[in-house]
């Protein structure tokens, strides 16, 4: 075969390869079109699964007649013009290569009219032949019809499966688009019948992601459950909102990572949230998470993906670090009894129980009403935890809780049953804590708290077990990090890339308390280990941490393996089932845990406390109907 120049035709159906694989990548394409062109609304009308029609009618700046075929013509954009734009490109769109794409493997049709003109015009395109610009009524905006998707690339629509699936995959393109934009209103309708509707929340996109929509695209548990992150420094900003550990997923349906409004899959900031979560999840489950991470466009690189599912970030090392500190200091406040502090002043600062997700939100909640209305519908209870404990010192004297006189207690309990007197004891009473105070204990295994809106239980063992656990790793990161010379150094056979790793990361290892040295081009001596690890499989760490090292700059394993031994270490020391506390000594668990970091999930990431308002007991009992 001779070399020869490809048709234009079939170029841009090559290309359509890489850009259109599914009826969901179009709508994605046309809908970020839309949203480039400034529009306020946008209408999606689907048929079967959208292989059989998408169109999307946006109310934008529109396409000028006479550059209507521009826009459909290989590498013609109107968003940048040069390398310089392209590096601090702020649009989704940058290629120019969606439109004659799409127009090439379907019967598609381009209708506009621009902002001031008179009159609309429309292109029709059918397999990548062009037709004639003609006049056609439009409103302002543009509509984009594509029809019979893939009809003349039998082996792509082969690979096309059920309606069902197909318009599930463009539902969740809309979702992570409605997410990003809340001020726009998108309007889906399939086979004929409207299947939803996000209604624009008008011009606060600069106050991000309404409760109303994250409840309607995550649902009402995880709009009960979200806490809020907003944090920025370095020229970084992350903000969203994260759910709390005890709220969790078996898969990873619920990650929206957004770099400077673009949805993204990212590894290295999936793998940052991951360690943040690590001490607090359950055992191989996944957290949920809507993020946005803002950064000077010039700093992250968009070009890198044909579908620009994916980014590169100029410095992936901060921003793994920046997004592993923000997450873990927002959870570390994820204490029983209180709402973390890492709300930004939106709520008030204040916080309201949360508890475990399952046994707390539906009945407690007004089913029109998302979690984060809740927490400032309801914010008298919310106090911090130290004017807290210096009311409670107040109350009880200075021992804290261990010291509090059950007959001190007891005149509240009265109160508490008189069946015909609703009002609760301490109600305004500002200095009752979050977890309130002990009433007894169950089966040995729970304790019962009164608190002024209800019953809350604590899993004693397992809040027990987190505080040790939490308060042996201050105890250890007080003292650092010691390291233990081996009597006899080691040699470790690597590979070479491991070994170039080791060499290169000296004084990393050192601080994570290894003594390594290169000794030949596959092999190390390991001269001295982390003094608490000593006894463990440390070389198989080391392996592990180079790995981490290599991929994303940094490791942590050594800080997940110490505290995996002093989590066994909190487990043995915390209180076993069946062992019958006194009410000084539950209202001193009940104290420690309002104070202690991530004390609202066991160790293991299970839940340490629910609770139960007056108002679902009363349900129990049909009373107030
Ligand atoms: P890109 O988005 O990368 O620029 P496209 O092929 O998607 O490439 O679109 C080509 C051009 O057509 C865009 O740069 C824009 O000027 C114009 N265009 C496409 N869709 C719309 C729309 N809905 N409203 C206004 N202009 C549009
Ligand atoms: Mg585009």
């Amino acid at each position: 075969m001779t070399i020869r120049q490809l048709p234009d035709i079939l170029i841009n159906q090559i290309a359509a390869g890489e850009v259109v694989e599914r009826p969901a990548s179009v709508v994605k394409e046309l809908v970020e079109n839309a949203l480039d062109a400034g529009a306020r609304r946008v209408d999606i009308d689907l048929e079967e699964g959208g292989v059989r029609l998408i169109r999307i009618r946006d109310d934008g700046k529109g396409i000028a007649a006479d550059e209507l075929p521009l826009a459909v013509s290989r590498h013609a954009t109107s968003k940048i013009a040069s390398l310089d734009d392209l590096e601090g490109v702020t649009t989704l769109g940058f290629r120019g290569e969606a439109l004659p794409s799409i127009a090439s493997v379907s019967r598609f049709s381009l209708c506009s009219r621009r902002v001031g003109e008179e009159r609309g015009a429309v292109l029709e395109i059918d397999g990548g032949r062009i037709g004639e610009i003609a006049p056609k009524p439009h409103p302002q905006g543009t509509t984009v019809e594509v029809r019979d998707l893939f009809f003349n690339v039998p082996a792509r629509r082969k690979f096309l499966k059920a309606e069902r699936t197909e318009l599930g995959h463009i539902e969740e393109w809309l979702r992570q688009l409605a997410l990003a934009r809340p001020d726009v209103e998108l309007r889906v309708s399939h086979n004929g019948k409207p299947t939803r509707r996000w209604k624009g929340e008008g011009d606060q996109i600069d106050l991000g992601l309404s409760d109303v929509r994250i409840g309607e695209a995550l649902g009402e548990e995880f709009a009960r459950n979200a806490l809020r992150v907003d944090h920025s420094g370095a020229g970084l900003r992350l903000h969203g909102w994260i759910a709390q550990p005890s709220y969790n997923r078996a898969s990873a349906d619920q990650q929206y990572l957004y770099v400077n409004g673009r949805a993204v899959r990212d590894r290295s900031v999936a793998h940052a949230v991951k360690q943040a979560y690590s001490d607090v999840l359950f055992h191989g489950r996944q957290p949920a998470y809507v993020l946005f991470l803002e950064l000077d466009p010039r700093r992250v690189d968009v070009n890198v993906h044909p579908a620009k599912h994916e980014v590169r970030f100029r410095d992936a090392r901060l921003i793994h670090d920046f997004v592993y500190r923000t997450l873990n200091d927002a959870l570390a406040e994820t204490r029983a009894g209180s709402l973390p502090s890492a709300q930004t002043g939106e709520f008030g600062g204040g916080g309201y129980p949360v508890g475990s997700s399952e046994l707390t939100g539906a009945a407690s909640a007004p089913p029109s009403q998302a979690g984060m209305y809740q927490y400032r519908a309801t914010a008298p209870l919310a106090l911090r935890v130290q004017e807290t404990q210096a009311g409670y010192a107040a109350l009880y004297g200075n021992n804290g809780g261990s010291g509090a006189p059950a007959s001190g207690y007891s005149g509240g309990g009265s109160a508490y049953a008189a069946p015909s007197a609703p009002a609760l004891p301490h109600s305004d009473d500002e200095t009752l804590p979050p977890l309130g105070y002990a009433i007894a204990q169950l089966h040995g295994i729970y304790v019962l708290a009164e608190t002024a809106e209800g019953l809350i239980v604590v899993d004693m063992h397992a809040a027990h077990e987190r505080i040790g656990y939490e308060k042996l790793k201050s105890a250890h990161d007080g003292a650092g990090l010691r390291t233990q010379p081996l009597l006899v150094p080691a040699t470790l056979a690597v590979s070479e890339r491991e070994a170039e790793v080791a060499e290169r990361e000296e004084a990393t290892l050192i601080a994570l308390g290894f003594e390594v040295t290169r000794a030949g081009s596959q092999s190390l001596t390991l001269r001295a280990v982390p003094a608490l690890l000593a006894h463990g499989d440390v070389e198989a760490l080391l392996r592990d941490v180079l790995a981490d090292l290599r991929e994303h700059g940094e490791s942590r394993r050594v800080g997940a393996a110490r505290d995996e031994l002093l989590a066994t270490m909190a487990c043995h020391g915390a209180v076993r089932a069946n062992r019958r506390l006194t009410l000084p000594e539950m209202n001193a668990l009940l104290r420690e845990m309002e104070a202690t970091e991530r004390s609202g999930q066991c160790n293991h990431g299970r839940p340490t406390w629910a609770r139960f308002t007056l108002s679902e007991i009363d349900r129990w009992f049909l009373r107030g109907r």
